[in-house]
């Protein structure tokens, strides 16, 4: 059996997208074909008898568009925080009508630092996932944007979800990215970039990504997924970037085929995720 084909008896599944998968490029409008077939995907994962966690960006990309906003007023963080709090509404609305839809039950949590940090709000936040995997209701999370001003609070959602999937102790984390996975250098500006399946020791491939170039790994945004693959490991979870380009790859994957890349999960007993958590972004 190889490493891939065990992924088939995750139990419990963190899948994350970002606001670019979800909207048409041209437009920024939102993608309503993809967001479908994100949903039908976590339905059958849920008829599967998985519990499914999707955490969703997109809540400041939507509001900004739903008030006609250009670029230069995204600089203001009150406006970004005002455009979240539309933004979450109109995607949570599409997202209960879609699962509704397959007969499944959405629900809402909305995270800051704190509610990791905090050890009260920490235990109620887990407890309430506890609970709505017990209702069978699949949890749609995103930062509290409104309240937390995410560029010094989580900051994105790609480290979130390794959050959450350490919280209520996920196996597995699938991050949806406009890439394929982790290259060893950037496939847009070097073509001799080689395709990384496989990741046994996050350290290598960290050093790697600091060579002859000096920039980060792969493509813009790795950075966030390194950091995402250093607490999703530990924590006890395999972690899966893969392109959303397509995102009937969810099944595939869980189903073992070789797609994207895989950092294998390296349970470490001492990681302590609210001190993690609490000095992060300082
Ligand atoms: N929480 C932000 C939003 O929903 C996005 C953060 C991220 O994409 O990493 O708009």
């Amino acid at each position: 059996m190889s490493y891939r084909d065990q992924l088939k008896d995750k139990q419990r599944i963190v899948i994350k997208i970002g606001s670019s998968s979800l909207q048409h490029p041209e437009t920024h409008g939102l993608d309503y074909t993809k967001i479908d077939v994100l949903v039908r995907e976590i339905c059958d994962l849920k008829n599967r008898g998985k519990d499914v966690i999707l955490v969703s960006s997109g809540a400041i990309a939507v509001g900004r568009r739903a008030v006609h906003l250009d670029a230069s007023r995204m600089n203001e963080l009150p406006m970004k925080q005002a455009c979240a709090a539309i933004g979450q509404t109109r995607l949570m609305m599409v997202y209960q009508k879609i699962f509704a839809e397959y007969n499944h039950m959405a629900a809402q949590v909305l995270m800051t630092k704190n509610t990791i940090v905090d050890n009260l709000n920490r235990f109620n936040a887990r407890n309430t996932f506890m609970e709505l995997f017990e209702l069978g209701a699949v949890p749609i999370v995103n930062e509290n944007d409104t309240v937390a001003t995410y560029e010094i609070e989580l900051g994105d959602n790609d480290t979130l979800s390794a959050v959450v999937g350490a919280l209520v102790d996920a196996d597995l984390l699938i991050l949806l990215s406009d890439i394929d996975g982790l290259y060893s250098d950037d496939p847009r500006s070097n073509p001799d970039a080689r395709f990384i399946s496989e990741v046994d020791d996050l350290s290598t491939v960290m050093d790697m990504g600091k060579g002859s170039t000096g920039s980060d790994v792969g493509t813009g945004g790795m950075n966030t997924k390194l950091q995402a693959a250093q607490i999703a490991t530990v924590s006890g979870m395999d972690m899966v970037i893969a392109n959303s380009a397509d995102i009937k790859v969810i099944h595939r994957i869980v189903d073992g085929a070789d797609i994207g890349t895989i950092f294998k999960s390296k349970p470490d007993p001492a990681f302590d995720l609210p001190l993690y958590v609490q000095q992060m972004h300082k």
